[in-house]
């Protein structure tokens, strides 16, 4: 047997080699590595004879971590189908451009975004069809519309389904295997374009990162226990990049467990993690954030976990002491990388982190970083400039925008909108976002270093530094505060903590405030652009 490197070989080797270990747990629904297959296969058969899937066609899943995710992920991809994930946050009308954009041919959603969006669908002609996930259709009188739980039924009996064998669709390595939308922080989502190379590639980025930690100190890299049963309790969306590709798959390759929940709760996920043994939790920063704070912390046994790891926003650097302190047997981890890069590029963990508790830290063997000016020239060591990144692991291209692709992509490096340094022994630390930096009168000023300056006051439980449009210096300094409840600052006090700290260029001229939260994309990270809409332009 020779088996191409494809991402579905990767769950037909887990239903080999683990047959009867658990792989998804959702609530009181528990799949084995073997269950899903059968249902990727009966799901996979379904998708070719009865609604034609052939290799390329584009497949959306749109819904929570429940385990019909995976499932039509899995079942898309060993057709050769390009797997289109969808954030199950968008409006109806968000949902009809991602659907459009990629000329989706058939979407499996739950019933709840699917009646969010059945009004759109009769504005998308390539949409042909669309299944629903765990619910009937009975009153659903749409032919075009039909039940995911009437071809394999509910998540507990799929190890019961008979086995359609594999589809026999031969992918390559550089095939096309999905189209991960970006978050949308800088602007409207793009379609990021991944072959299975790009993400098998990726998959190994984390663990490369853990050995050159030990080789940079002489030492042997452990060898992984075979044995060892993992767990993860996945706090963030599989329709994102690390979802998928940093948790989803690299599980199915170590025959680890994926715990997910209805939504994220801190105070949901303590005895979910006592009970299910969880090994590596984490995400985003806020997220470790809040399982450290839990006043129910200490009734739960939470020692079996080893790693708490994240990425996809800046970190506090007092997050890896306190992770210390509370944990002091689990790996602390940020990790660096974006849906261009297909996840994880760099990772910063165990000492090293803790000795550079600011570094998202150094690149592993495949992956190669530089910084460079706007003109695209080398920059000296130490000086910060935009991050550049090449790794076999990136994307080439996104869909359908060769406007921005060229931007973006160039020969083999993605151009990533990022600010960053590199010091000398190499380690990487994040500034701000390119388009996160103001230049007022030609000064620049980084957004996060204004956001710090804003937090340090104690009334300001969020902040948000955004550019307002002006006539003469190009750009200058708002601010979007929500205060901590029961607090109180008005906007002359907030000025002034800030011109405390930092030059008065980079106090904001503006602050705005409001009582509900900032307006934040599923990944936590908050939507600049929408922000930046509500300041008037200045003269
Ligand atoms: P869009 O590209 O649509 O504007 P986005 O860039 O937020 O959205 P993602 O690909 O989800 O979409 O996020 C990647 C970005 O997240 C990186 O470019 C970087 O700005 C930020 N990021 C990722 N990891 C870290 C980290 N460890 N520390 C700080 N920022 C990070
Ligand atoms: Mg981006």
């Amino acid at each position: 047997k020779n088996a191409p490197p494809n991402i579905p070989v990767i769950l037909d080797l887990a239903a080999e080699q683990f047959p009867d270990r658990t792989y998804l747990v959702y609530q009181n629904e528990r799949v084995t590595f073997s269950a899903l297959q059968l249902a990727v296969r009966k799901l996979a058969a379904e998708m070719r004879d009865t609604y034609g899937i052939k290799k390329g066609d584009r497949v959306a899943i749109v819904m929570r971590n429940y385990p019909q995710w995976p499932l039509g992920f899995y079942a898309a991809l060993s057709l050769g189908a390009i797997a289109t994930p969808m954030n199950s946050w968008w409006t109806a009308e968000e949902l009809e451009y991602g659907l459009s954009f990629a000329g989706v041919k058939l979407a499996i959603m739950d019933l709840q975004i699917y009646e969010r969006f059945r009004d759109h669908l009769d504005k998308l002609p390539e949409l042909k069809n669309v299944l629903i996930a765990r619910d009937t259709t009975e009153e659903i009188a749409d032919p075009r519309v039909s039940s995911l739980d009437a071809i394999v039924g509910h998540p507990n009996d799929w190890e019961d389904l008979p086995d359609a064998g594999p589809t026999g669709v031969e992918i390559g390595p550089d095939d096309d295997a999905t189209i991960m939308y970006t978050s949308g922080t800088t602007g409207k989502p793009k379609g990021a374009l991944a072959t299975h190379r790009a993400v098998i590639t990726n998959m190994f980025n984390s663990s490369a990162c853990q050995a050159r930690m030990f080789l940079r100190k002489g030492e042997p890299v452990p060898a992984p226990d075979p044995d060892a049963m993992r767990a993860t309790l996945i706090s963030i969306p599989f329709f994102h990049a690390t979802g998928s590709f940093a948790i989803l798959i690299p599980s199915a390759l170590r025959g680890d467990k994926v715990v997910a929940m209805y939504k994220w709760d801190a105070g949901e996920a303590l005895p979910i993690i006592e009970g299910e043994k969880i090994s590596a939790v984490g995400g985003v920063p806020a997220i470790a954030w809040q399982i450290l704070e839990h006043p129910d912390r200490d009734k739960y046994n939470l020692s079996s976990i080893q790693a708490i790891s994240y990425g996809g926003a800046p970190s506090a650097p007092e997050l890896v002491s306190t992770i210390k302190k509370r944990f002091p047997e689990a790996a602390p981890g940020n990790g660096w990388g974006m849906t261009e890069t297909c996840a994880t590029a760099t990772l910063n963990i165990g000492e090293d982190y803790v000795n550079r508790p600011s570094s998202a830290g150094a690149p592993p063997a495949a992956v190669e970083l530089k910084i460079c000016d706007p003109d695209g020239n080398d920059m000296p060591a130490g000086e910060v400039g935009e991050l550049w990144c090449k790794s076999a692991a990136n994307c080439r291209q996104y869909w359908n925008r060769p406007d921005a692709t060229a931007e973006t992509f160039r020969n083999g490096w993605v151009v990533t909108g990022d600010l960053a340094r590199i010091d000398e022994e190499g380690f990487l630390y994040l500034v701000d976002r390119a388009k996160d930096m103001l230049i007022r009168g030609g000064e620049n000023v980084y957004c996060i270093e204004v956001e710090s300056a804003l937090y340090d006051h104690p009334a300001v439980m969020d902040a948000a530094v955004v550019g307002i449009a002006h006539k003469i210096l190009g750009e200058e300094v708002g601010a979007v505060v929500q205060l901590k409840p029961g607090k109180a600052a008005s906007e002359a006090e907030l000025r002034a903590h800030v011109a405390g700290q930092l030059a008065a260029f980079k106090v904001p001229v503006e602050i705005q405030f409001q009582d509900e939260p900032l307006p934040r994309n599923a990944n936590g990270k908050i939507l600049k652009a929408e922000l930046r809409q509500r300041f008037k332009a200045r003269a």
